[in-house]
C-alpha cells in the first residue's frame, strides 16, 4: 500500500518531534524529516528517536539545487543522514545528482542505511531521488529507468513542478511503467492528481503537509485533506476518478462535497480540484489524455469557469440537446464511446426556484422574470426558464451581450440601470457575482428597488446569505440562496454518474459546515 508521508521541516529535532507526535495523533502514519531544516550545530537525534517508531520515517536532507534548505556541503549532508540511520530512519532520502558524484559519497550512503541499526532493526531502503522546482526534466523517462539501474536503491523518485495538468498523466505513466518501487510526482497548484492517485497505482509513496502552511514544496495536500477528504487510505486499483475541472478551482466547494456523498455512499471513488489552466487548448490536451488512458478510471467531471464552452465545443455532438442549446457543459459523463456532456446548472436553478415557491415547472410558463447578468450562469438559466415558458427580461452592464442571449432565447433585454422596481416582475434572480465573497458588500439591486418583489434568488452562494438576499429578506421578500441551486444542480450530476438520488438536507449540510469553516479562516 502507497505509504502516506507527511512531510515536516522544522527548525530543529526537538520541534521536528513535536509536530511529529501532532502528526501521528492525526493518524499520520508515516513521516518525512527534512534535516535541512536544522542548523548545523543542532543534531540531538535523541528527541526524534523518542517521538518516531524505528522505521516509520524518512530523512532528507534537501540540497539547496533540489529546491532544499541545507546550504552545508555533501558531505556533513551524508553524515546527517547517516546519523539519522542509526536512529532509527525507516529510509535515507539522497539525491541521484550528488550519489553520482562519487564512490566515496556512494559508500557513505551505503552507510547510512545499514550501520549499526538499533537491534531488530532492519535497515534503511535508500530512495535516490530527482526534483525540479522550476520545470519538467527535459527528458523525465529517462531519469527514473537510470535511477532503477542503481542496485542499492529501494526506491526511485521523481518530482518535477507540472507546467499544466497534463504532466499528470505523464507522471502516472512513469509511475506504472517503473520496474521497481517509484515515487513520481508533479509540483506546482496542477500537480494534485499525480499525488492523490499515486495510491491507485501503487506508488511507494506520496506527500503530504502537517498544516496548509508547512508544505515542504509546492501543491503538496494537508494530511488532513488527504485522509478525511480524499480518503487516501480508501484509494485502490479499482477507485474512480471525479473532479472539478476549472481556472481557478483552489476554492470550488465541490470537492468537499462529492468526497462527503461518495463517502456516505460507500462509493469507490475520488473527486479532486483539477486546475486545467484557462485556455481551450490545455483543456482539449487534458480531455485527449484522460482518452488515451483507459486505466485512469476517470469517470465523470464537473466543468466550471471559463471551461463550460471549451468542453461544449470538444464534445461536438455528444452533448444532450438542452446544453447544445446552452452552448455550455458543466457535467461530463464517461460512456463506452467516450464522454458525454450535460448542463446541470439550469436544472439545478429551476430545481430551487420550485422547491422555494412549492411549485413545479409547468407552474413557470407565463411567468415574468428579470434576470441580471448574461454570463454562462445567465444563459443556463433562461435556457431552463425559457424552456419552462417564462417570460425573462435581461439586464446586464454590457448591454451588447444581454441582447444576443436575449434573441438566442427569444426574450427582451433593457438597460442594466433600469433593472429592479417592476412590479409585474414575480421573480427577480442574480447571475452576476456582485457580493460574493469577499466582495460581501456589493450588491446587484439597491434596497429600495426590492420593495413589493415577490420572490428573489441569488446565484452567488458564498456568503450564503448574501447582502442581496438580506435586504430582500427584510423586504418582505421570499428568498432563494445560490445553496440550494449549487445542491440541486450537484444532486443531477451525481444522478448522471451514479444513476442515485442524494439527500438534499445532507447536501446542505456539508456546505454549511464548509462555508462556516471558511468564514472563520
Ligand atoms: P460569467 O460568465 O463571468 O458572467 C458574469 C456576469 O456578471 C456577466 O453578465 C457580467 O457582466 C456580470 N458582472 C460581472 N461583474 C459585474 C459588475 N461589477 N457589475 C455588473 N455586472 C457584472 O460568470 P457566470 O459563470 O455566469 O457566474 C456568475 C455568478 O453565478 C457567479 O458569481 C457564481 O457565484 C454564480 N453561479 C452559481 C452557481 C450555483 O450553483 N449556485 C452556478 C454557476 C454560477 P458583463 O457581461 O457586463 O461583463
Amino acid at each position: 500500500m502507497t505509504k502516506l508521508v507527511t512531510s515536516i521541516l522544522a527548525s530543529s529535532p526537538s520541534a521536528a518531534a513535536t509536530v511529529a507526535r501532532d502528526v501521528q495523533a492525526r493518524g499520520g502514519r508515516w513521516i518525512e524529516i527534512r534535516l535541512d531544516g536544522w542548523s548545523a550545530t543542532d543534531d540531538d537525534f535523541d528527541a526524534l528517536a523518542a517521538a518516531l517508531p524505528p522505521g516509520s520515517w524518512i530523512a532528507t536532507c534537501r540540497s539547496v539545487d533540489e529546491g532544499g534548505h541545507a546550504e552545508a556541503d555533501t558531505m556533513t549532508r551524508v553524515s546527517r543522514l547517516i546519523a539519522a540511520g542509526l536512529a532509527g530512519a525507516g529510509f535515507v532520502d539522497f539525491e541521484f545528482a550528488d550519489w553520482q558524484r562519487s564512490a566515496n559519497i556512494r559508500q557513505k550512503i551505503q552507510l547510512a542505511v545499514t550501520r549499526n541499526r538499533t537491534p531488530g532493526t532492519p535497515p534503511a531502503g535508500l530512495i535516490l531521488s530527482a526534483h525540479d522546482f522550476s520545470d519538467r526534466p527535459d527528458n523525465p523517462a529517462a531519469l527514473p529507468a537510470e535511477i532503477a539501474r542503481q542496485e542499492s536503491a529501494a526506491c526511485v523518485k521523481l518530482a518535477w513542478r507540472a507546467r499544466d495538468i497534463t504532466d499528470n498523466l505523464l507522471a502516472l505513466d512513469l509511475l506504472r511503467a517503473s520496474p521497481v518501487p517509484a515515487i513520481v510526482l508533479c509540483m506546482g497548484p496542477a500537480g494534485l492528481l499525480s499525488r492523490v492517485l499515486a495510491g491507485k497505482f501503487s506508488a511507494f509513496a506520496t506527500y503530504c503537509a502537517p498544516q496548509a502552511d508547512a508544505a515542504t514544496a509546492p501543491g503538496q495536500p494537508e494530511l488532513d485533506a488527504m485522509l478525511r477528504h480524499y480518503r487516501f487510505d480508501k484509494i485502490g486499483g479499482d477507485t474512480k476518478l471525479f473532479g472539478v475541472i476549472g481556472d481557478p478551482v483552489a476554492h470550488s466547494m465541490s470537492p468537499v462535497l462529492f468526497n462527503a456523498c461518495f463517502d456516505a455512499h460507500d462509493q469507490d471513488a475520488v473527486y479532486l480540484p483539477l486546475l486545467v489552466a484557462g485556455d481551450a487548448d490545455t483543456f482539449n490536451r487534458f480531455m485527449a489524455g484522460l482518452a488515451e488512458r483507459p486505466w485512469l478510471d476517470a469517470a465523470g467531471f464537473s466543468v466550471t469557469v471559463p471551461h463550460k464552452q471549451h468542453a461544449a465545443a470538444f464534445l461536438g455532438d455528444h452533448v444532450d440537446p438542452l446544453a447544445a442549446q446552452i452552448g455550455a457543459v458543466n457535467t461530463l459523463v464517461r460512456r463506452a464511446d467516450g464522454y458525454f456532456g450535460h448542463n446541470t446548472d439550469h436544472a439545478g436553478a429551476l430545481d430551487a426556484i420550485t422547491d422555494a415557491l412549492g411549485c413545479d415547472r409547468s407552474d413557470l410558463a407565463d411567468l415574468p422574470v428579470e434576470v441580471l447578468g448574461a454570463g454562462g450562469a445567465a444563459r443556463a438559466i433562461v435556457a431552463g426558464l425559457r424552456h419552462c415558458g417564462a417570460h425573462v427580461t435581461l439586464f446586464n452592464r454590457n448591454a451588447t451581450r444581454a441582447r444576443e442571449l436575449a434573441q438566442a432565447f427569444s426574450c427582451r433585454s433593457k438597460p442594466w440601470e433600469d433593472r429592479g422596481g417592476d412590479h409585474d416582475v414575480r421573480l427577480v434572480i442574480n447571475c452576476t457575482p456582485l457580493g460574493m465573497w469577499p466582495n460581501v458588500d456589493e450588491t446587484p439591486l439597491p434596497a429600495e428597488r426590492l420593495e413589493g418583489q415577490p420572490v428573489v434568488f441569488d446565484t452567488v452562494y458564498n456568503p450564503m446569505e448574501t447582502r442581496l438576499l438580506r435586504e430582500a429578506r427584510l423586504a418582505g421578500c421570499v428568498t432563494v440562496d445560490g445553496v440550494s441551486m449549487f445542491i440541486h444542480q450537484a444532486a443531477a450530476q451525481y444522478r448522471l454518474w451514479f444513476d442515485e438520488g442524494l439527500d438534499k438536507a445532507f447536501l446542505r449540510s456539508v456546505l454549511t459546515r464548509q462555508l462556516s469553516r471558511q468564514d472563520r479562516a
